[in-house]
């Protein structure tokens, strides 16, 4: 007799993550059925996905699209139901018939929709990593007490997590470093002085890899290696004085991990993030992911650069602010993810310069003070009051 089908619901399923978690499930109709998509706009596309996938329910977080959606659905006689608004997400994501859920949501706003998978003690798929810098250590016990499998999406940290030994228990003692490899994202070799005159679509073209927008900005300003220090920190219980990046422009070897004999392990293939999805939705298995092979007779060369040169700290300053959030209080890497989502979507509405980003950043973290939150909701509070004084940075900087 065939194995029960994995029921799976996919968070976001109308991004760059969530289209690419589509192509490797509809790869494997005999191992994986989709019970729930959702999507905030590119309604089409989330349209066009419920006729293909046939998922249970789909969700519009976006309450004006939600109707349409409906209606569209209903004249093609399709049995999807559609849920509205936020709420309805942690409902799919907990939902008792779900075995897997991908977080593929951009920003805080998947936060609340992974903390629900978490309870239900879920297998969580997380490409959020906004939401484990906001959601921290209550993200982390939500993860234990729900007694959840949360598996890394994001390369690096699929790439760590492949590295590392299967007995949790003993890497404290094994591992010395977690070395986090970053392409350098467009402007590695620009000259800094011209980074004021950046565009949104300069800045959202990366050289290696193809990603929604604000991850592509993040990897222009290396906020998104920030957010991806803070990502390890929680993920793997790993100290932020043993977390290190280093620039390989390739993009080839994903990430790697020095144990304290002094041997590096690395996991390498082309920059698909396919591959990572994959990986998460068969573990410990392997399935075929669509990604293609390396070719190694087309290889010119790995390169690797440390991360310490003053041109390295003058050109990514944004870099740094991860550990200086990690040594603050408890709720100070929420505090730095809202100024960011704050900044990179003023940057984007043409409101403020490329480099101001990294100054609404700072200012924000200067500015706030605040009790360590200790429920969902303080984050969530903190999370708002962050957004409302970097708006505030962004006016007093707005052209
Ligand atoms: P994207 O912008 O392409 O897609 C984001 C998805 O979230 C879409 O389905 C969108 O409708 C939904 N969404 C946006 N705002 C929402 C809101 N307010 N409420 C509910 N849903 C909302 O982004 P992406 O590139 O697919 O990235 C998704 C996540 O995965 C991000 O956290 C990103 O950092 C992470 N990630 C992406 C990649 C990549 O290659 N794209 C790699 C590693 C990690
Ligand atoms: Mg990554």
């Amino acid at each position: 007799m065939n194995a029960p089908r994995h029921s799976v619901t996919v968070l976001g399923s109308t991004g760059s993550i969530g289209v690419n978690t589509l192509d490797v499930l509809a790869r494997h109709p005999q191992r994986f059925s989709v019970f729930a998509l959702s999507g905030h706009s590119r309604i089409d596309l989330l349209f066009a996905q419920c006729m293909v996938h046939k998922p249970r329910f789909v969700v519009a977080t976006d309450a004006q699209a939600g109707p349409a959606l409906q209606s569209r659905l209903a004249a093609q006689g399709s049995a999807t139901r559609v849920l509205i608004g936020h709420a309805a997400l942690d409902e799919v994501a907990a939902h008792e018939e779900v075995d897997m859920v991908m977080a593929a949501i951009v920003g805080a706003a998947g936060l609340s929709s992974c903390m629900a998978a978490a309870r239900a003690g879920k297998r969580l798929l997380l490409a959020n990593k906004e939401a484990l810098v906001v959601g921290g250590s209550l993200f982390m016990d939500a993860v234990r007490t729900g007694g959840a499998t949360l598996l890394p999406i994001d390369s690096e940290h699929s790439a760590i997590f492949q590295s590392l030994p299967d007995d949790r228990s003993i890497w404290p003692s094994v591992v010395e470093k977690i070395i986090l490899t970053a392409s350098g994202g467009p402007f590695r070799t620009r000259d800094p002085s011209t980074l004021r005159d950046v565009t949104p679509q300069e800045a959202c073209a990366h050289p290696n890899w193809s990603m929604g927008r604000k991850i592509s900005v993040d990897s222009a300003t290396m906020m998104n290696k920030a957010l991806e220090v803070i990502e390890a920190k929680f993920l793997f219980g790993m100290d932020p004085s043993r977390i290190a990046v280093v620039i390989h422009p390739q993009s080839v070897v994903h990430s790697m991990v020095q144990f304290v004999d002094r041997a590096v392990v690395a996991q390498l293939g082309v920059p698909d993030m396919r591959g990572p999805i994959a990986y998460g939705l068969s573990w410990p298995q392997r399935i075929e992911s669509g990604t293609a092979a390396l070719d190694f007779s087309a290889m010119t060369g790995l390169s690797f650069e440390t991360f310490d040169s003053p041109d390295h700290r003058a050109r990514f300053p944004g870099l740094q602010l991860a550990w200086e959030a990690m040594a603050g209080v408890s709720g100070t890497t929420a505090v730095l993810n809202a100024a960011n989502e704050i900044a990179v979507a003023a940057f984007l509405e043409g409101r403020i310069r490329f480099d101001q980003i990294h100054a609404v950043n700072q200012a924000t973290l200067a500015a706030l003070h605040f009790e360590p939150p200790v429920s969902l909701q303080a984050i969530l509070a903190l999370d708002e009051k962050a957004r409302a004084r970097a708006l505030e940075a962004v006016l007093s900087l707005a052209r």
